[in-house]
Parts: C-alpha cells; sequence; structure tokens
C-alpha cells in the first residue's frame, strides 16, 4: 500500500522529483559525480542556479524590479533580516498577529525597533483574519509585516491588505507556489523550502530593487540582503543540494501547467477535506469558514480520549505525521502542492471509517 505523508514540514515532495533525484544522484547529467559534488561557482551549478531563479519568475510572474534571493538560513532568520535590512534608519515598523508564525516575527522584531500590532486575531483565539478596516496602520512604519498562511492555525489570508506606500513583507513559507500571487503587490516575499519548495535548508526571497539598501552597520555579512544581491546568493557556499531539488520542483510544478492548475487542485483538495469536516459530527475544524487554509487543515475529534488511537490506527494505514502541533492539539493534514487527491481520498476514507466505528 501507497504511504501518504501529511507532515507540515518537511513536508511530502512529489514522487516524480524523488525518483528524478534517485536517477540522477551518483551521475548528474553523464558529468560522472553527483550535483551534490559540484563546485558551486563552476558553469554546471551556476547553470543550475540560473535555470532555477528563470522557473521561479516564469511560475510567479516576477516583474523586472524585483530580486530573487536564495538564502541558507531557514524562514525564521528573516525575522532578524527584515528590520537589519529594512528599517534604513526608522523606529517603527507594523506587525499582524495572526497566530503562531506571525507572534515568533513580532518577538524577534522587537529586538531592534518599535513594533506597532496593527491588528490582532489574538482575543479570536487566533481562529478568524482581522479585517483590513479594523488595522490601525501606522504611515511612518518602515514596512508592515504579516504571515499569509499560518501553519499550524490553519489560517490563510485571501485576499491582499492593501497598505498604501508602505511597503508590504509577507512570509509565506507554507503557501509558496500554491496559487497565483500578484508579486508587484508586495514589497518582500520570503518562504522556507520545506513546506512547498524542496528539502529543508534553504529559504527565498523576492525583494523590490528600491528596497535593497545597504543593511544597519553592525549587520553580520551574511545577513545582508543587498549584499547577497550583489552576490548573487553566493556570500558563501549556498546549499547546492537543496537548491537543485528545488529548481526540480519548479520544473514539475511547470510540468502540471503552473500556478493556476496548482490553485485549482488545492481548492479541489481542501474543498473535499472540509466539506468532509462540516458534515461530521466526530471531527471538527475551528477556523472561521472564510479564512480556512488550503494547505494546512487543523482539525479535533470530538473526544480528545481518541486521538491516540486515531493517530495509531492511521499509521497503520500508511497515513503518516497526522498530530496537531503541540500549541493547538489535536490532528493537522498538511495537504501542500505534493499531496496527490487521492492522499486525501485516502485519509479521508480511513476518517470516515473511524468515525463509524467510535462515534
Ligand atoms: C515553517 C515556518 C517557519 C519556520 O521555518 P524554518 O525554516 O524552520 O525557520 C516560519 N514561518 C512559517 C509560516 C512557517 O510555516
Amino acid at each position: 500500500m501507497r504511504a501518504f505523508n501529511f507532515s507540515a514540514g518537511p513536508a511530502t515532495l512529489p514522487t516524480e522529483v524523488l525518483e528524478q533525484v534517485q536517477e540522477e544522484l551518483l551521475d548528474w547529467r553523464g558529468h560522472g559525480l553527483s550535483v551534490m559534488e559540484l563546485s558551486h561557482r563552476g558553469p554546471e551549478f551556476m547553470g543550475i542556479l540560473a535555470q532555477a531563479e528563470t522557473d521561479l519568475r516564469d511560475l510567479l510572474e516576477i516583474p523586472e524590479n524585483y530580486r530573487v534571493i536564495f538564502c541558507q538560513e531557514g524562514a525564521s532568520a528573516h525575522w532578524d533580516m527584515i528590520p537589519l535590512n529594512l528599517l534604513q534608519g526608522r523606529s517603527r515598523a507594523d506587525y499582524i498577529e495572526t497566530g503562531y508564525w506571525s507572534y515568533r516575527a513580532i518577538e524577534e522584531a522587537r529586538r531592534y525597533c518599535q513594533v506597532n500590532i496593527a491588528a490582532s486575531n489574538r482575543s479570536d483565539q487566533f481562529c478568524a483574519v482581522p479585517l483590513l478596516q479594523d488595522w490601525r496602520l501606522d504611515p511612518n512604519a518602515a514596512y508592515v509585516h504579516y504571515c499569509s498562511n499560518e501553519t499550524i492555525d490553519g489560517l490563510e489570508f485571501h485576499w491582499i491588505p492593501e497598505t498604501g506606500a508602505v511597503p508590504l513583507v509577507v512570509d509565506m513559507s507554507s503557501h509558496f507556489l500554491s496559487r497565483p500571487v500578484p508579486v508587484g503587490r508586495f514589497g518582500m516575499i520570503y518562504a522556507g523550502a520545506q513546506k512547498n519548495i524542496g528539502p529543508a535548508g534553504l529559504s527565498l526571497v523576492i525583494i523590490r530593487d528600491d528596497l535593497l539598501q545597504p543593511a544597519t552597520p553592525g549587520t553580520p555579512f551574511l545577513m545582508s540582503y543587498h549584499g547577497q544581491v550583489l552576490a548573487n546568493s553566493m556570500l558563501n557556499t549556498p546549499p547546492t543540494f537543496t537548491i537543485w531539488v528545488a529548481s526540480l520542483v519548479f520544473q514539475w510544478i511547470k510540468r502540471q501547467g503552473g500556478l493556476a492548475a496548482m490553485e485549482v487542485r488545492n481548492r479541489e483538495k481542501s474543498d473535499l477535506f472540509y466539506a468532509a469536516l462540516d458534515r461530521s459530527g466526530f471531527y471538527r475544524s475551528a477556523v472561521k469558514r472564510s479564512d480556512r487554509s488550503r494547505m494546512n487543515i487543523p482539525f479535533h475529534l470530538r473526544d480528545p480520549a481518541l486521538d491516540e488511537k486515531f493517530l495509531k490506527e492511521a499509521e497503520a494505514n500508511h497515513l503518516l505525521q497526522l498530530r496537531g502541533h503541540r500549541v493547538v492539539g489535536g490532528m493537522r493534514a498538511s495537504i501542500y502542492n505534493a499531496m496527490p487527491l487521492e492522499g486525501v481520498q485516502a485519509l479521508l476514507a480511513f476518517m470516515a471509517d473511524f468515525e463509524r466505528r467510535y462515534g
């Protein structure tokens, strides 16, 4: 029986990509060595990096005045790098609090500037996105930061905030490349790789040219976006293997029909899932319907005493890594781009059967 991995990250990768990695691992394109053993400054790897950027630009239709950076740091490092690079002498920044990851960014930013929490859904237990009309944005903020898909809370923005002249900075880690995105609406987009891009060990930054100024004096050299752009993402040895696998994922997405096709599939999978949750009296989703994530679906059993049994039986049915994050408990099914419809159908069939037996 085929296994399906519902982990939030490191997450499932397309089987086709894993097979391609296996096939080319020992002998990359007949060069007689592994891609892991290529010099990062040689023409072969430089070609891989350039193609990865070209494919990413095609997929997202990234405008000319934006740069792409391949960073070795995880998404978390950007919580420091964003203030260090984007404050540019200003003392204030706006942050939107919508759940665990946006809160972590806020805590880190407090080391560098006065953080204005312009909107928060804490009093709603992080179950709904705060309405734009209630945001108290500061016109003198250096930027507005938010997280457009809260991986743990299962909350997704299905709209893009309008922040006027203040640049919008977004953590898209867990729904990057899951749908088309008008990049031109953002000052900067960042995303960690291990959700929808590839293996862990890489994050991507897409940043508008005018925001690329030298970082605050004293910033470690590896943490400067300006420096990384000047060095073509090679201030030091980049994670070459991870970048190669990410490039194969970009090509896989293109073969699927690009981001519009990914969106159709992601909608289909998540609609199916939420419809099943809503029909059932045995399972429930706490998130407001209009703000539910298409990627990460936390859900609870009405009777938490059955949680361990559920997880054990799911695993026996090759439905893996469904335990919810410790801060929200219950279950979580992450159904990123690489999760096929059959995986969702298999999980829902198991859940219906479990409900029949224990409901
Ligand atoms: C996973 C995740 C992070 C943290 O990523 P690391 O690569 O572990 O630093 C940050 N933000 C979001 C939205 C995430 O899903």
